[in-house]
């Protein structure tokens, strides 16, 4: 089996991507397309039907329960219909990675039946390593002494319910969308009225906006990373080693 990614490892969430002349080249050449679903992957459509007719797609996120709405900051942006409220960033909380992966296995498994076995057997133990790491993630969330949080973008809202954090504010009520003056003073506000701890910025945006509104607050601001990037050649390990990056960074910082 040959795995390629579709979208570079270094793009991050594809919120607003478009396919270029080259995402359709390997989808032609593709068997088998895999998704994150719930509306992740709004660049795909009409185009890939026409790339390749025959292309089987595994939406990863299918079944999967308890899914989250996007918090009701902003609730206005996304009341209108058309709007998917639904939050589809599963990939960034170990406790949903171990359920993509068993859903993962489910779907090769209908396209690949003699490989059956080992994809569950494979997906079965990455699940078991994710949900121990899940588990390390609420093990902490009872020891911290201040779980509020205010994040750049949605992407850590599963993560936060797997660690017991509330999130009390986002910087990008959009993904990649800079908030104006009023909506910073607001974000502020709320830190304030909320004894927030601190901004959790990602590597995949300008964190600029994030350590403004905590130097205003008073707060303290770091990195987390949510891993919608990675390296091209990212080893089996790469996403739990992030993951337990991101353990040790929340600790030191919603501790202190
Ligand atoms: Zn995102």
């Amino acid at each position: 089996m040959n795995v390629e990614l579709l979208i570079p490892a270094k793009f991050g969430c594809p919120h607003d991507y478009a396919l270029t002349p080259q995402d359709m080249q390997k989808l032609a050449k593709a068997d088998v397309l895999i998704i994150n679903g719930l509306g992740m992957e709004e660049f795909l459509g009409a185009p890939v039907k026409k790339a390749n007719s025959s292309l089987k797609i595994i939406d990863s996120s299918s079944g999967i329960k308890d899914i989250l709405n996007f918090s009701d900051i902003g609730k206005k942006e996304h009341s209108d219909e058309h709007h998917i409220a639904v939050n589809p960033h599963l990939f960034a909380s170990p406790r949903m990675a171990a359920l993509l992966a068993i859903n993962i296995a489910g779907g090769l498994s209908g396209i690949d039946p003699p490989g059956a076995e080992i994809y569950s057997a494979n997906a079965h133990a990455y699940a078991e390593k994710m949900n121990k790491l899940a588990d390390n993630f609420s093990a902490l969330g009872k020891r911290l002494k201040n779980n509020r949080i205010i994040t750049q973008h949605g992407v850590f809202d599963y993560l936060a319910r797997d660690t017991g954090l509330r999130v009390v504010a986002v910087v990008q009520q959009h993904a990649g969308q800079e908030p104006s003056a009023a909506e910073m003073l607001k974000i502020v506000k709320t830190i304030r009225n909320e004894d927030a701890k601190a901004i959790f910025t990602e590597p995949q945006y300008p964190k600029k906006i994030g350590l403004t509104i905590a130097k205003e607050a008073g707060i303290a601001t770091e990195i987390l990373d949510p891993v919608a990037t990675g390296t091209e050649n990212a080893s089996l390990d790469y996403y739990e080693t992030v993951m337990r990056r991101n353990l040790k960074i929340l600790e030191k910082t919603l501790n202190e």
